[in-house]
């Protein structure tokens, strides 16, 4: 059946179940037609830094092995690959989220986009933005993409899933150049549905590792949640549709899933799952319980209250800027990964100094931290205005 999201509740990371699972869901899904004519497969989890699993910020490698188990039945050429966000090497990542042992053990190439070849495409989107992105070869050359996203809050957009995965398309640090010329979440929208445009045909399937999700501070200082679900769907708009509205979000903030849904020629009903997008009964009015989106709705939602002109006159009022933790290690990750020259080392080597004025507020910084040590500091003002957050 076209477009229905499968579902299931898994409490935990257990190869066995999670393998039994997924086989069911491709039985149903007819995974041989799916694959027949495809040769070379990209797997595409989220690295996005060098956090241990159990941190839930990248897909659980538990998740990465049962595919890997499934798709060697097909005698495919399979490669999983990632471009991680900020500096630190791909292999430290790989090395922590286990990624290693598992490709190593069942003879799959790990690569990490952009070291073997980059295809540079040129796009304008519907806003009329000119945006020159650089992707992966391997990506553009393959036969087919199974996406691998983590459920999670994002505190620049929202919510991130299976369609802010593909980003990781893009290698290394002209993912932070891109944030710097489309700074705001408006312009950056443009940015992600593009991409999505660029890539959604290579997308065989999505499966969404939402059994240990994270909400507040997103993607990367928030929460480990337990969600406790584990979804697949052929299309990675209508998955996260359905997602984000189980975690709280109203599909209205959420810009570039709108987009990525008309891409897709998926219609829906905002109060009701319908159209193209089916799914089991028991699951149509869930909502996953006490999911926290509040610190990120929060933005989203003060941002958009704002006048455009009292923003540019009281910048330094209605701006979030990242907050130094005492947890920082003063590693220099942040200091490295800003696309704008914005933090370095103080004089003194022991804290990291903002400059608030080349400051453009894409939270990079707060999503490359590998030990979670920036939240996004909400000003007085802010927090007058909404009390309940
Ligand atoms: S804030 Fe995080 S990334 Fe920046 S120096 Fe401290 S520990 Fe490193
Ligand atoms: S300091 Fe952080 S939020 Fe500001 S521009 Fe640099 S990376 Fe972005």
């Amino acid at each position: 059946m076209k477009n229905h999201i499968y579902i299931s509740k898994q409490k935990s990371y257990n190869l066995a179940e999670i393998e039994k699972t997924l086989r069911l869901f491709f039985e149903q899904l007819n995974i041989d037609l799916l694959l027949s004519d495809k040769h070379k497969i990209i797997i595409k989890p989220n690295m996005l830094g060098a956090h241990h699993p159990d941190k839930a910020v990248t897909t659980h490698p538990i998740i990465l092995e049962a595919v890997i188990r499934i798709l060697k039945d097909f005698n495919k050429d399979i490669v999983v690959g990632d471009s991680p966000g900020g500096i630190i090497k791909a292999k430290q990542i790989w090395n922590i989220l286990g990624y290693t042992d598992i490709c190593k053990k069942y003879n799959v190439e790990l690569i990490e986009f952009g070291k073997s070849g980059i295809v540079e495409i040129n796009s304008i989107s519907s806003n009329n933005q000119a945006i020159k992105f650089i992707i992966d070869k391997s990506v553009i050359d393959c036969d087919g993409i199974i996406n691998l996203p983590k459920m999670k809050t994002h505190s620049m957009m929202l919510y991130t899933g299976a369609v802010k995965n593909l980003y990781g398309t893009i290698p290394g640090l002209y993912k932070s150049e891109l944030h710097k010329m489309f700074p705001s979440p408006n312009q950056f929208t443009d940015v992600l549905s593009e991409l999505y445009n660029i890539i959604h045909n290579k997308i065989i399937l999505n499966i969404m590792d939402g059994i240990i999700g994270m909400d507040g501070e997103g993607p990367s200082a928030g929460k480990p949640a337990p969600f406790e679900l584990l979804m697949v769907s052929q299309k990675a708009s209508s998955l996260d549709y359905i997602a984000s509205k189980m975690m709280g979000f109203e599909i209205k903030n959420l810009a570039y899933l709108q987009n990525a849904l008309t891409i897709d020629e998926i219609d829906i009903n905002e109060d009701k799952i319908s159209g193209a997008i089916s799914i089991d009964k028991e699951w149509q009015d869930y909502v996953i319980p006490n999911v926290n989106i509040k610190a990120v709705n929060f933005r989203n939602k003060f941002l958009n209250h704002i006048p455009k002109i009292f923003k540019k006159l009281f910048k330094k009022y209605f701006t979030f800027y990242p907050n130094f933790l005492p947890s920082c290690k003063l590693c220099e990750v942040c200091v490295k990964s800003c696309p704008v020259q914005a933090l370095k080392l103080s004089k003194d080597k022991d804290k990291i100094v903002l400059n608030k004025d080349k400051c453009i507020n894409c939270l990079c910084c707060h999503e490359m931290c590998p030990y979670s040590a920036i939240n996004i500091k909400k000003n007085f003002i802010s927090k007058m205005i909404f009390k309940d957050n």
